[in-house]
């Protein structure tokens, strides 16, 4: 029987020499693919208490508003800067090469639901953390993180610590 992990595709020096990227176009392509992947990451919501999935831009939407709708929950996008209508906070983080800014609307979280960050790979953790501030700034709390695929070697988990962090897959 296949996994998640068949249906990863690598490409190597992608978007520049030495990255090894992690195609998830390849699991969506394929029905059972996606199946997988989504039914995968509802089996570890099984038994947590939660109000609301939060998703960023433009991965994280993919994998979260399936698992929203099949959940029968809500999904709040968190987006890249300027892009959401309504007033917003925001948080800018670090990226290899300078940073970025993302935003989420200021009434999408009432203080004290509990939230689940969903996105499809998590890296330094540098995203999940801007992620995780945005949340906490209007009240929510975080209890449970799930990624579709986890690179270990970056070490997001150690900057994640005390929060609880599910992956599918994962790569050294
Ligand atoms: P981090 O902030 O944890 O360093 O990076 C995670 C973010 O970068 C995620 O939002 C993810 O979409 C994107 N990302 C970084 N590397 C890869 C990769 O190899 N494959 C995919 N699909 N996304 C990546």
């Amino acid at each position: 029987m296949k996994t998640v992990a068949d249906y990863i595709r690598t490409i190597p020096d992608f978007p520049e020499p030495g990255v090894m990227f992690r195609d998830i176009t390849t699991i969506l392509q394929d029905a059972e693919g996606l199946h997988l992947a989504v039914d995968g990451l509802r089996e570890a919501l099984r038994g947590v208490d939660y109000d609301l999935v939060v998703g960023p831009e433009s991965r994280g939407f993919i994998f979260g508003v399936p698992l929203a709708y099949a959940e029968y929950k809500p999904f709040i996008p968190i987006r890249k800067q300027g892009k959401l209508p309504a007033e917003t906070i925001s948080e800018t983080y670090e990226l290899e090469y300078g940073h970025a800014t993302i935003e989420i609307h200021k009434d999408a979280i009432k203080p004290g639901q509990r939230v689940v960050i969903v996105d499809d790979l998590i890296a330094t953790g540098g995203t999940t953390e801007a992620m995780v501030r945005l949340i906490e700034k209007l009240g929510g709390e975080v209890v449970k993180m799930l990624f579709v695929i986890e690179l270990k070697g970056l070490h997001g988990r150690e900057k994640l610590k005390g929060y609880p962090v599910f992956s599918l897959v994962s790569y050294e």
